[in-house]
């Protein structure tokens, strides 16, 4: 007789954190940019070379802080602590009602909440214990900026190794919503089932996406709330538990 371990079967949502969990109106991805900005002028470079070269890794490696430890030897600790360990968080976002409410509606019988950020492991915590979040969260996976050769969103081997940081070996478990389009496609192009384009109003001009379309098998969303109607199968119906308690 041979024992085995009964594999978890439940989906993963995979919630993306920074202008996901919480809006883009909070202003703190403007402060990321300005303070990656001076790190890269630090280098000695002038304002446009910095802007140039910070676009450029960008583009080339999912953020600029790829490009940095690649080619400049830049310590990411150094890094996370002069720009987002600097921001003053708690004066820019706060606890959210009802993106709490969102995530305990989310039958945990069916499915478990983790979060995929491209943030080191610190700012990712603070973010989480700022918008309240931290015990309906179930794992982190993050940019792990102890290891020279960390990955991130868009590559896939980052969305691989968050699969294997969850102990989930199937694609179609996997249901993922985050503000960058590139992140997106790229979870679908490897086989993630429920990919949504978070597509904030305030945003959509830096990142493109219109709501309610489906495109490429993504769909594009406005208001964390309609995920509720994206994903019905792993959310509690409150809708029918409200209307049994009206009559
Ligand atoms: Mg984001």
């Amino acid at each position: 007789m041979s024992l085995s371990i009964k594999e978890d079967d439940r989906y993963v949502v995979w919630f993306d954190i920074d202008n996901t969990l919480y809006s883009a109106s909070s202003s703190v991805y403007p402060e990321m940019v300005k303070r990656t900005h001076a790190y890269f002028m630090n280098l000695g470079l002038s304002a446009g070379e910095a802007s140039d070269l910070q676009w450029k890794y960008y583009r080339q490696y999912g953020l600029p802080l790829r490009g940095l430890v690649l080619n400049h030897d830049v310590d990411p600790l150094h890094f996370d602590k002069e720009c987002d360990g600097s921001i003053p968080l708690e004066e820019m976002i706060t606890f959210n009602s009802s993106v709490r409410k969102l995530l305990q509606d989310i039958d945990r019988s069916k499915a478990r909440v983790w979060v995929l950020t491209n943030a080191y492991l610190n700012h990712a915590q603070r973010v989480l214990r700022i918008l309240g979040l931290e015990d309906q969260v179930e794992g982190i996976a993050y940019c792990d900026y102890k290891d020279p050769n960390f990955t991130c969103k868009p590559e896939p081997a980052h969305y691989r190794q968050a699969m294997r940081l969850a102990n989930v070996t199937e694609t179609s478990r996997c249901l993922f919503v985050d503000d960058s389009k590139g992140h997106v496609e790229s979870a679908k192009a490897l086989g993630w089932e429920g990919c949504v384009h978070f597509c904030e109003t305030a945003s959509s001009s830096f990142d493109g996406g219109k709501e309610g379309t489906n495109d490429n098998g993504v769909i594009v969303i406005n208001d964390l709330e309609q995920l509720r109607d994206v994903w019905p199968y792993i959310f509690i119906n409150t809708k029918s538990a409200s209307s049994k308690l009206d009559h």
